[in-house]
């Protein structure tokens, strides 16, 4: 008889959400202002002190965030937007909302990361942008792909949905490329339930990013039902309901203040993983590169598949027998059926995307485990590769 690892299952990727954010949702439905309001205001400011960049915008999502983001700095049907393949469908799709072409650049398998050499190889006259996405929170080739960029005068518009703590060089991810979208979804690294946020220098792209996530009503929109007497607006152009609540902001502006905290925690079960993973058929991240930050977001061992003859599903479904949960970040994005549908994509296309899309596989990693969940875990992985 089968008797697993564990009683109950470790589901991935679940939250910490703590007393002090419960008392604040509270308190907002209590004051009855629930949509866009002034705890919206407080956590944007508490996020741009946070990153050190200029304008910080809240949205619904990070992917309002890629797509708003796509419009303000000029991206058009027909252009041409260059991604990583190794990220969330998101990514891609919105590229395809503003009528524009995802081109992918291969990733290096080390990093994960998109290769800045192979960015160059597809550089047209109709490229537009980048978007670097800094997968698992290891940041991009920054350096070399904001050269690129000013070389060939493209937008970057960074996704840094796994990215939050992420430090490059001395600079914090948020104000190094034009524009930076970050992801409060329940997985991210601290969370609202739904989320997004901008961060941008451009003061031009911050207000019309905040306008155009109100349906393009004149600025301050959300004000108009206050004592300051109703006001008219204007709309000034067709936009989106992209806005964040503010029983959204409520988790955020007690979430991020206890993002330090809650990433040593990751450190401490990323090395627990390392240590415990030695000698098994399996290949554990990449350790951090010199002078960065990585944000810890996702542990992605890439699993020996060659050396054990079974397929990463196979370990996975395995590990789900022994009542842990895990994911997969990600099946390469030019795999997905429209994406090959539409754009003739094929195996063979991104070697390096597709060598990691078929080995990984991302074990929980949230600073709310116990160390008893993280030594299930761990007792998980290694009855099942032995
Ligand atoms: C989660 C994620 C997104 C989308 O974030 P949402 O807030 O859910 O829209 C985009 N890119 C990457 C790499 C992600 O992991």
């Amino acid at each position: 008889m089968h008797t697993p690892v564990r009683d109950t299952f470790l589901v991935f990727g679940a939250p910490l959400i703590e007393e002090p954010e419960i008392r604040e949702v509270v308190d907002v439905l209590r004051s009855g202002w629930v949509s866009t309001g002034p705890r919206v205001g407080k956590f944007e400011e508490m996020f741009r002190d946070y990153t050190g960049a200029r304008h910080a915008r809240s949205l619904s999502s990070c992917t309002a965030a890629l797509h708003l983001s796509m419009i303000v700095s000029g991206v058009r049907a027909g252009d041409e937007v260059i991604t990583s393949p190794m990220t969330f469908a998101a990514t891609a799709n919105v590229i395809t909302h503003v009528g524009a072409v995802p081109v992918f650049a291969d990733v290096d398998r080390r990093t994960m990361n998109i290769d800045p050499a192979e960015i160059r190889k597809k550089i047209t006259p109709r490229t537009k942008a980048i978007i670097p996405v800094h997968f698992a929170g290891r940041p991009c080739a920054m350096d070399e792909i904001m050269a690129i960029a000013r070389e060939r005068r493209l937008v970057v518009i960074e996704d840094a949905a796994h990215a939050i703590e992420t430090v490059y060089r001395g600079k914090k991810v948020g104000h190094i490329g034009d524009l930076t979208c970050f992801s409060f979804y329940v997985t991210k690294n601290i969370i609202t339930g739904e989320g997004g946020m901008v961060t941008t220098d451009n003061e031009d792209w911050a207000a019309r990013i905040e306008m155009y996530g109100l349906h393009g009503m004149s600025k301050g929109a959300w004000r108009r039902y206050t004592d300051d007497g109703f006001k008219h607006y204007q709309v000034v152009y067709p936009g989106y309901k992209y806005n964040m609540t503010d029983m959204q902001a409520a988790l955020g502006i007690h979430q991020l203040p206890r993002i330090e905290r809650y990433l040593r925690r990751r450190e401490e079960i990323w090395r627990r993983y390392d240590e415990a993973f030695k000698g098994l058929p399996l290949t554990t991240p990449a350790p951090p590169d010199p002078d960065t930050v990585h944000a810890r977001h996702l542990y992605t061992p890439l699993i020996d598949i060659d050396r054990i003859g079974r397929s990463r599903d196979e370990i996975q479904a395995a590990l789900h027998r022994e009542n842990i949960g895990t994911g997969i970040h990600f099946m390469s994005v030019h795999l997905h059926d429209y994406y090959r549908r539409t754009y003739g994509h094929a195996r063979g296309d991104f070697p390096n995307a597709e060598y990691i899309s078929d080995r990984t596989i991302s074990l929980p990693l949230s600073a709310k485990l116990a160390d008893g969940d993280v030594g299930d875990v761990i007792a998980a992985v290694r009855k099942v590769l032995s």
